[in-house]
């Protein structure tokens, strides 16, 4: 605690964790008001992808800021909003051209799952409302996203109020212990929706929805190839929809501007957020095929909507940040740093014993640290080593986020997930001040690691 931390505050989130006033953003780093430098080595939670403070970026929002804040959309129609959408969807697999543009992570999801069931009723499928989600996964935490969401302590508290929703396991191959290879697990995991699509009754699914890489949840967990291409044939052969829930994935964040790219998916809704605004403003959209919306629109219209939705800063900010993620070749980018970055945690398992995992895709990368590499059994849960290796990190002026691995119950995982415009240089930062920070660690609870 140091000054501002110690004063009352009228503020609550989650805890009664306190953090110092920040002072200023610029690129990869955040300074505070006391003046150390933190390098913002997860884009806050994977947002701030274009890194801060970009001048081309601020000035559309300036010119936009002269022009219009807010026109509402029954009222008016704004260009920013038109452009955005135009660009978006170019941006999208064949067929997803229509774009229903909202705040963030949350309404997006729920938008998605409001579209997919209005799509039913209005093409005469009334009994198919249950959306198959995944076991860990996060889709967001307002109700109707908490009730996809597979994380037991966020929704444990809510469940007389939710809706549940049908899980199946996420495909977490690296933790089985069998004579499969990877690919044989990853189509077995697959094989786990055709089961519970049967066990539910085909004809009253109506959607699937993944992370095609994962998340905070299960920390970049990236599946076996064909698990993919499988899952998607099953969703197509049981005329379910298959929605990819891109918030943290997409706009560029692996290494193509959708995840679902790297493996030729054609999905019926994307939904974006996070790097799509890419925190200059609360932005996200739902993309939905034209196949899904005209029939909806015919029938009397989406009943659903959010005030702020498609406003003309927004859009022009979203608008300035795609720009950004062309001219600077930030999929690229992010392919050829993360290669990088994951070549540098990788090498973390040769130095310290209890790093049991490294994986991810692009600048999606996660570590996970276990008592034990053979069993991949997790570190003690009163270790709590998610909140301790994070303030190592932190007092070092390196930021880290982490979740707890197994349904958020036990075992830790670690995102490392700068933004996308990092040089090879701030890897090489990054990674040192990580392994300052697990020396420290290690020391602190005893834990073996190799000396200089
Ligand atoms: N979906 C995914 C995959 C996410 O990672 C998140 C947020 O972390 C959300 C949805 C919810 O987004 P928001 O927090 O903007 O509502």
């Amino acid at each position: 605690m140091n000054g501002h931390d110690a004063l009352p505050s009228n503020l609550f989130y989650q805890t009664r964790q306190r953090r110092p006033l920040v002072a200023e953003a610029r690129d990869i780093y955040i300074h505070d008001v006391n003046g150390k430098r933190y390098i913002d080595a997860t884009s806050g939670a994977m947002v701030s992808n274009i890194g801060h403070g970009n001048e081309r970026v601020l000035a559309a929002m300036r010119a936009q800021m002269e022009k219009a804040t807010f026109a509402y959309r029954l009222h008016f129609e704004n260009e920013p909003a038109e452009e955005l959408a135009r660009l978006t969807a170019a941006k999208m697999p064949e067929g997803l051209d229509r774009v229903f543009f909202v705040s963030g992570g949350s309404e997006a999801v729920e938008s998605a799952a409001k579209l997919a069931r209005q799509w039913a009723v209005a093409t005469g499928q009334p009994e198919r409302w249950k959306i198959i989600s995944r076991y860990p996964s996060y889709h967001g935490s307002t109700l109707g996203a908490l009730a996809l969401t597979g994380m037991d302590l966020m929704s444990r508290p809510f469940e007389p109020m939710l809706r549940a929703m049908p899980k199946i396991a996420a495909p977490t191959c690296y933790l089985d212990r069998d004579n499969h290879s990877l690919e044989e697990r990853g189509l077995r995991y697959a094989e786990m929706l055709r089961e519970e699509i049967e066990r539910q009754g085909a004809e009253t699914v109506l959607a699937f929805i993944m992370e095609p890489v994962g998340g905070a949840s299960t920390g970049a967990l990236v599946a076996p190839d064909g698990y993919y291409a499988r899952v998607a044939e099953i969703c197509r052969e049981h005329g379910i929809l298959l929605i990819l829930d891109e918030v943290m994935t997409g706009a560029g964040r692996t290494g193509r501007f959708l995840a679902a790219e790297h493996w030729g998916l054609a999905p019926d809704i994307v939904v974006l957020s996070k790097g799509f605004g890419a925190g200059y403003v609360p932005l996200g959209a739902m993309v939905a095929h034209r196949r899904l919306v005209e029939p909806v629109l015919a029938a009397g219209g989406f009943v659903h909507g959010f005030t702020y939705a498609g406003n003309p800063l927004a859009c022009a900010a979203g608008l300035a940040v795609l720009g950004e993620i062309d001219r600077l070749d930030l999929c690229d980018n992010a392919r050829a740093m993360g290669e990088a970055l994951m070549a540098g945690l990788s090498g973390l398992k040769e130095r310290y014993p209890f790093v049991g995992d490294v994986r991810g895709k692009g600048l999606l990368t996660a570590f996970e640290l276990v008592a034990d590499r053979g069993t991949m059994a997790p570190l003690p849960k009163a270790m709590d080593a998610h909140v301790h290796l994070v303030e190592e990190a932190y007092s070092r002026g390196l930021i880290l986020y982490s979740r707890r691995t197994r349904g958020g119950l036990e075992g830790d995982h670690f995102m490392v997930c700068p933004p996308l415009i990092v040089s090879r240089e701030q890897i090489a930062e990054i990674m040192g001040l990580l392994v300052e920070s697990l020396d420290a660690f290690a020391d602190r609870f005893g834990l073996p690691r190799a000396r200089d």
